[in-house]
């Protein structure tokens, strides 16, 4: 599996450095034969090549197999004639990732403060409340007058269909529980159309329970009840704050794994941001970026039908759970660790599980 690296902006480098130590770990202890491409996107693309990707990466992201994304400073990425290109935006619109796919679960050894809950969020990611990706050319904000600002919100019938489809895909494989998440009291068309769609899809899953709730009604019920939740489906932005929100109901944004996938592409980017207020303090919490890996792993194992990938995906997720609840890890989820000694750690005990 060839893979790109790009350690990204914030605390990227740092939980990247740890990242790929467990990737040439597991890479070794289950012969998956990784190859590991480093190269560079955001602020270090950006002094280096006057732009924070350049069509260079993104030729050879499309050759890899997959490729793993830092955190990035989409916040400070303001002018495209700059070089300044949001990079999450850019790979997710090149590659087609349309389906954002983002597990949130308890651990032992964290304080389960609302139940014991294991989800997943699959946002759709490729239009929606997105201004940088809707438009064939130019964004979809518009300064109407200096007061006056419109920002518009694509929903088109090809992205409801196919993420309503990866849900359901997933559902099969969980508790065959579905959740469709919209706001369709209001915007009545576009959502309309995602709820009629989604449950389009469902007749083709007549296994998967089908609910759907209002995004804020939404938000109570999670906080309330998250077990009663398995697969949540939504668009763009409903989904980039609801699994905000079930990371932290986790423990930490610091667990926030995921992956943004496509027909033939698939990137694995923590859920978070680049954290800036704990860059470069040897703090920030790897595992979010080691879950995406791990997910990463499973996605090529399952699409090219090699059971080691996916057997490393699991063995991945048990050490960090044994991680967690020996308390070697950061901060943030209750352990005393830095960073890189976290990632020792996580090596250690990946040593003694069978291969
Ligand atoms: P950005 O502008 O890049 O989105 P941000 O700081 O606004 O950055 P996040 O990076 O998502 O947003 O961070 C939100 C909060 O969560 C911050 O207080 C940050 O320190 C914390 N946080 C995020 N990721 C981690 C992590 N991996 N480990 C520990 N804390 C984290």
């Amino acid at each position: 599996m060839k893979l790109v690296v790009l350690p990204g902006d914030g605390i990227g480098p740092e939980t990247m450095a740890v990242t790929v130590e467990v990737l040439k770990a597991v890479s070794e202890k289950f012969s998956l034969g990784l190859s590991l491409d480093h190269d560079v996107a955001g602020h270090e693309s950006l002094k280096k090549y006057g732009a924070t990707v350049t069509p260079e990466l993104l030729a050879k992201v499309q050759a890899a197999d997959g490729m793993m994304l830092g955190p990035m400073s989409t916040y400070e990425f303001k002018d495209e004639s700059r070089g300044e290109i949001n990079p999450s935006k850019f790979f997710r619109k090149s590659l087609d990732l349309f389906a954002n796919i983002r597990p949130a679960r308890t651990y032992t050894g964290l304080p389960v403060r609302l139940g014991e809950f294991d989800l997943v969020v699959v946002r759709e990611n490729t239009e929606g409340f997105y201004a940088d990706r809707n438009m064939e050319s130019g964004g979809s904000e518009m300064l109407v007058t200096p007061d006056v600002v419109v920002s518009l919100r694509r929903i088109t019938r090809l992205c409801c269909e196919r993420i309503a489809r990866s849900a359901f895909e997933l559902a099969m494989t969980r508790k065959k529980h579905v959740t469709i998440v919209h706001k369709a009291n209001v915007l009545r068309i576009a959502d309309g159309m995602f709820i009629d769609i989604c449950h389009q899809v469902g007749r083709e899953f007549p296994e998967v329970t089908i609910d759907d709730f209002i995004v804020d009604a939404m938000m109570a019920h999670v906080v309330r009840a998250p077990a009663r939740f398995d697969v949540i489906v939504t668009t763009n932005m409903f989904g980039d704050i609801l699994s905000d929100l079930t990371a932290e109901l986790s423990g930490s944004l610091g667990l926030g794994g995921s992956i943004n996938a496509g027909a033939q592409h698939a990137m694995g980017q923590a859920a978070h941001g680049s954290a800036p207020d704990i860059a470069g303090q040897n703090i920030a919490n790897p595992f979010s970026l080691i879950l995406s890996a791990g997910m990463l792993m499973s996605w090529f194992g399952q699409r090219k039908a090699l059971p080691a990938f996916v057997r490393a995906h699991a063995v991945m997720e048990q050490v960090l759970a044994d991680c967690i609840a020996a308390h070697e890890c950061t901060r943030d989820v209750g352990g005393k660790l830095g960073t890189r000694e976290t990632g020792v750690a996580f090596l250690k005990r990946l040593d003694q599980y069978p291969a």
